[in-house]
């Protein structure tokens, strides 16, 4: 029997969300003979219960949030939401998307799809309702499911795969958590006409964004009606005749309607037999190299599965580097995945939200002789004729006028994440603060702010950036 006859595939996917269907559409691309295998529906996440249906209702309720504060500027329009008209409108854009994520798609593209639940029987060999199959690699992306905290057991709450399917917009909605999931959907719901009570561990929301964003996101959410209780833990809670009572720790308890968990997840890494291969794993996710082998030579891992930077686009870059490393082109892969330090992070709230990179405290902590330049949107005529005049960039630059470089940054604004890509290109391409500023952005503009704050640099004029 010669080499290649002994394995089914090349390489087996397990996971068809966002890191299993990139890794792939790749490695079919690249001519190798490749199956997906997936127990629910391909698109995973991202499609159903994450990216597309929260930005879809952050849109809609920015649309009705819109409609409602007209009436500032003395234009009249009524702004209300009918939740089965939101509901259907998630429907319709889920479908639009669907199609490329779709079975069919794969198949096309040259991928076997195989519908079932995978689990390792022994080296090399993978089984699926009851089929086994033989791959020289396999590249584990499981993702990871949300993190319910034991003291709601026996309660009825909300993670995110079921939020989008209630029947009635609630009432009154708790949201346990404090991180990205919990801020945007706070704002989609209240804006929407909920009542919203976050419960936040934490001292401060979105902990991994710099303390301006947590102190500004908090004044935000407050100011259009969000309760936001910090240092809050659930005890215990009861169902009553209006939904359910939540005992908190050194709080009185609180009575809602519905209860939306959005309190972390956990990797995906439980009876998949990894035992067998020998891959080590935790609870936090699979351990993998910086390009993504795990201690198993043939077993690769990408996405939420790793437990790391729980991103769709994280667990696309994650998967590219596990593809170019399991077809001998880890050069490749490791002059990639030094770009890790930068992938961004977004929150799609009103203001957005985009950084890379180490916030200053982190940058500090590392004992990097740092610089930073801040520039407020209260003085960008684009922000100011649009009223976002809370907005502003942060820019994290190592010591010095001559070579700073950019070690990370932070756009609060519209189109935030648009925004903060041409700071990522600068960090990429190795590119000199002076050139960011050289190119001539329209006016008015938001793409303004990053010339003058670069500018700060070298100005001390009131219209650049300060430094410090
Ligand atoms: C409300 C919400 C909003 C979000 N918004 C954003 C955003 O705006 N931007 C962003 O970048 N990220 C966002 N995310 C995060 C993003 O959705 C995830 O990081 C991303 O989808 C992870 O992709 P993945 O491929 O690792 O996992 P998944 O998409 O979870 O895919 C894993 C797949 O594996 C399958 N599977 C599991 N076990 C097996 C098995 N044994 N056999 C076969 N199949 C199996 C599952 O059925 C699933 O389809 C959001 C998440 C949430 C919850």
């Amino acid at each position: 029997m010669t080499h290649a006859a002994r394995f089914d595939f090349d390489l087996m996917v397990i996971g068809g969300g966002s890191a299993g269907l990139t890794a792939a559409h790749l490695a079919a691309g690249a001519g190798r003979k490749v199956a997906l295998v997936e127990k629910e529906r391909t698109g995973g996440e991202c499609l159903y219960t994450g990216c597309v249906p929260s930005k879809t209702l952050l849109h809609l309720a920015g649309e009705v949030w819109s409609a409602r504060r007209a009436a500032r500027y003395g234009l009249k329009s009524e702004g209300r939401a009918d939740w089965s008209a939101v509901k259907a409108r998630l429907r319709e854009v889920i479908a639009k998307i669907a199609p490329q994520d779709s079975p069919k798609a794969l198949e096309q593209a040259g991928v076997k799809v195989i519908q079932g639940e995978g689990r390792f029987v022994s080296p090399h060999t993978l089984e699926v309702g009851g089929t086994v199959y033989r791959a020289r690699g396999f590249l584990l992306a499981t993702g990871a499911r949300p993190h319910v905290p034991d003291a709601l057991e026996g309660l009825p709450y909300h993670t995110p795969e079921s939020i989008f399917d209630l029947e009635t917009l609630p009432e009154h909605l708790a949201i346990l958590g404090g991180g990205a999931v919990a801020v945007e959907l706070a704002q989609a719901f209240v804006r929407l006409g909920s009542r919203v009570t976050i419960l936040a561990r934490g001292d401060r929301l979105v902990s991994r964004f710099e303390p301006e964003v947590s102190r500004l996101l908090r004044v935000v959410l407050e100011r259009e009606g969000v309760q936001v209780r910090l240092r809050s833990e659930v005890l215990s809670g009861r169902v009553t005749a209006g939904g359910l009572e939540l005992n908190l720790k050194n709080d009185a308890p609180l009575e809602v309607s519905h209860l939306l968990v959005a309190a972390g997840k956990r990797p995906r890494v439980q009876n998949l037999g990894l035992e067998i291969l020998g891959a080590e794993f935790y609870e936090s996710g699979l351990k993998t190299d910086p390009v993504g082998r795990s201690s198993c030579p043939y077993l690769w891992g990408a996405g939420d599965v790793l437990g790391r930077d729980l991103y769709t686009h994280a667990a696309g870059e994650e998967a590219i580097l596990s593809v170019l490393s399991s077809l001998k082109l880890g050069v490749l892969a490791r002059w990639r995945a030094p770009q890790r330090e930068t992938y961004p992070k977004a929150l799609f709230t009103d203001p957005e939200v985009a950084a890379f990179g180490p916030s200053e405290s982190e940058a500090r902590a590392r004992n990097t002789q740092i610089q930073v330049l801040e520039y407020p949107f209260s003085k960008l005529d684009r922000a100011r004729t649009d009223g976002s005049e809370e907005g502003f960039v942060k820019l994290i630059m190592s010591a010095g006028k001559l070579s700073p470089r950019l070690l990370g940054a932070t756009v609060v604004g519209p189109r935030a994440a648009e925004l903060l890509l041409s700071l990522e290109l600068m960090v990429a391409a190795h590119v000199h603060p002076l050139k960011l500023a050289s190119p001539t952005p329209a006016y008015p503009s938001y793409a303004e702010a990053l010339r003058y704050a670069v500018m700060g640099l070298y100005s001390s004029s009131e219209t650049f950036g300060t430094r410090r």
